[in-house]
């Protein structure tokens, strides 16, 4: 599947692209896709728009001085990328009245939950959803969270500037929680910590979905 670059917004540590897909490309909010450029550079992204949005969809991304990011910050619009996917563990529910939902994003990790706490919010979808956002400095997208946020009583966007832990963790749970569902996301050093910690608090591996973002070693 073919789409091109219509918009690019690059601020201190984040880049944003919007593209353009041809007809028929889908994806379920939290999924991810690969990014071939011309040439064949390749890199994953997930989704961090939400599907109302589509045929346009957008990624965002830390810069670096790799190739493929200069190119992506470089390209002329209506440059043309191929696009493979998508796919994903981290899928949106629809239908769960009787559980609540915890997001756990380390820095850029949070590009899936946006996609997802974005069309929860369009769909008035009636579940308790809390985002647990581990974010080192300023927190990344913190206005349309917290727009999302202001939107409805059942999502609570709550941004940590602590060093991961079971107690920076566990006093952020409420309720029952350990009927919950944990989904996590960000650089693997970050998920595999955040997964020893939901074992070591009680919570069943059954009730946890992640996604390590590999390339950010
Ligand atoms: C499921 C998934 C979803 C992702 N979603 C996002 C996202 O939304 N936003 C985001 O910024 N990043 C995401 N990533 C990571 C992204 O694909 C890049 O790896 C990352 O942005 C670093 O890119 P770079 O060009 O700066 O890496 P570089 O600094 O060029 O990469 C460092 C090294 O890692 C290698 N490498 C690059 N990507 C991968 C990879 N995926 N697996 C193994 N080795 C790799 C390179 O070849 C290079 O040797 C995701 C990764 C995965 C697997």
């Amino acid at each position: 599947m073919q789409a091109k670059l219509t918009n690019r917004e690059e601020t201190p540590g984040l880049l944003v692209c919007e593209f353009e897909s041809e007809p028929g490309f889908s994806f379920q909010p939290g999924e991810y896709i690969q990014i071939v450029l011309e040439g064949g550079d390749k890199r994953y992204f997930s989704v961090m728009s939400s599907p109302k949005e589509l045929p346009r969809f957008k990624i965002g991304t830390r810069p670096s001085e790799s190739v493929f990011k200069k190119t992506l910050r470089s390209m002329k619009f209506e440059t043309e990328v191929q696009i493979n996917g998508p796919w994903g563990d981290l899928v949106l529910p629809y239908d769960s009245k009787e559980r609540s939902y915890y997001f756990v994003a380390g820095g850029i990790g949070v590009t899936p939950f946006l996609s997802m706490i974005k069309y929860k919010t369009e769909l008035f979808l009636p579940y308790e959803l809390s985002l647990l956002y581990f974010c080192g400095g300023v927190p990344l997208f913190k206005f349309d969270l917290e727009n999302w946020a202001n939107q409805s009583n059942k999502t609570r966007i709550l941004f940590i500037h602590e060093p991961i832990s079971a107690d920076t963790i566990k006093r952020r749970l409420v309720g029952d929680y350990a009927k919950s569902i944990f989904m996590v996301a960000g650089p693997p050093g970050f998920v595999n910590k955040v997964l020893n910690i939901l074992q070591e608090i009680g919570i069943q591996p059954q009730n946890i979905v992640h996604e390590s973002y590999t390339g950010y070693n």
